[in-house]
């Protein structure tokens, strides 16, 4: 015989919990269409583009196939230091880009194509202005730049007013070091590699190997190197829900509200100033 107990009261089933609704594109998204549609329109005069993929539905805010949306969970950041992403033109139209989950939570975040022959005049002259202290991220693992390589802390030194810049290079790998090496205009400035002991998580693109983050994770590791640390929770917060809406998506099956969703909601309903 057992004695009889109340029954359990049943735990909130986390997928029923309300999602917050969709946003419009960030100024950064909004850019980075803009600079796709002006590269469609040169590249076919004639024929609208198709992007692969894009039967499927998706959210004008976060380009996620709609019923796996995460823009409502976007939280704007501000920082001192500032991210100037130099995308690769076949970024423009991948959903599956990371850096502009960057520019979604920084909100200083500046987007320019890479040209191999027509650099950005806006870029050119951010590289003139002396507000700014930039850096170019990437490796040091060839012997023939090593004089630029430059720790952080030390960079920084009687340079703190400046504002900090990480200048990514945004692409495939093979992309990215084409990019490195045929953009004079970055050849003057300190290269700071991003040392972290952290493995890749994103898992949409196959990495040469796990210590090969995607750009986001180069942010977030960026960010803590910078002693921005809330930003750098924002920002790891939001990459993660954004790969539960990939994993959901491939599954078909909705997102269950996660940790990092609710960490994001709490953010947005109690706001904290750095
Ligand atoms: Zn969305």
């Amino acid at each position: 015989m057992h004695p009889t107990q109340p029954d359990p009261v049943p735990a909130p089933t986390p997928e029923f919990k309300q999602r917050p609704a969709a946003k419009p594109p960030s100024e950064f998204e909004r850019t980075v269409r803009q600079m796709a549609a002006m590269t469609d329109a040169a590249a076919h005069p004639r024929k609208p583009f198709q992007a692969r993929g894009s039967f499927i539905k998706r959210c004008d805010g976060c380009r996620m196939p709609r019923d796996f949306c995460i823009c409502g969970f976007r939280t704007p950041v501000t920082t001192q230091a500032e991210f100037w992403v130099l995308m690769h033109r076949e970024e423009l139209n991948k959903p599956t880009n990371t850096a502009r989950l960057i520019g979604d939570t920084l909100p200083s975040s500046r987007v320019f194509m890479w040209q191999r022959n027509a650099p950005s005049e806006a870029l050119l002259a951010l590289l003139q202005d002396e507000r700014y202290q930039p850096f170019v991220i990437f490796p040091d693992d060839q012997p023939d730049y090593q004089h630029r390589v430059v720790a952080y802390d030390q960079a920084r030194e009687a340079q703190t007013a400046r504002i900090p810049v990480f200048i990514l290079l945004d692409g495939t790998w093979r992309q990215a070091r084409r990019m490195f090496r045929k953009s004079p205009y970055l050849d003057h400035l300190p290269v700071l590699p991003v040392r972290s002991s952290r493995k890749t998580l994103y898992r949409l693109r196959k990495p040469a190997s796990e210590a090969h983050l995607c750009t986001a994770e180069v942010g977030i590791a960026l960010l803590e190197m910078a002693g921005e640390t809330r930003a750098a929770q924002v920002l790891q917060h939001y990459f993660q829900v954004f790969n539960e809406g990939y994993a959901a998506a491939r599954k078909q099956t909705p997102a269950s509200w996660s940790e990092s969703m609710q960490w994001l909601s709490e953010q947005a309903s109690h706001p904290v100033d750095d």
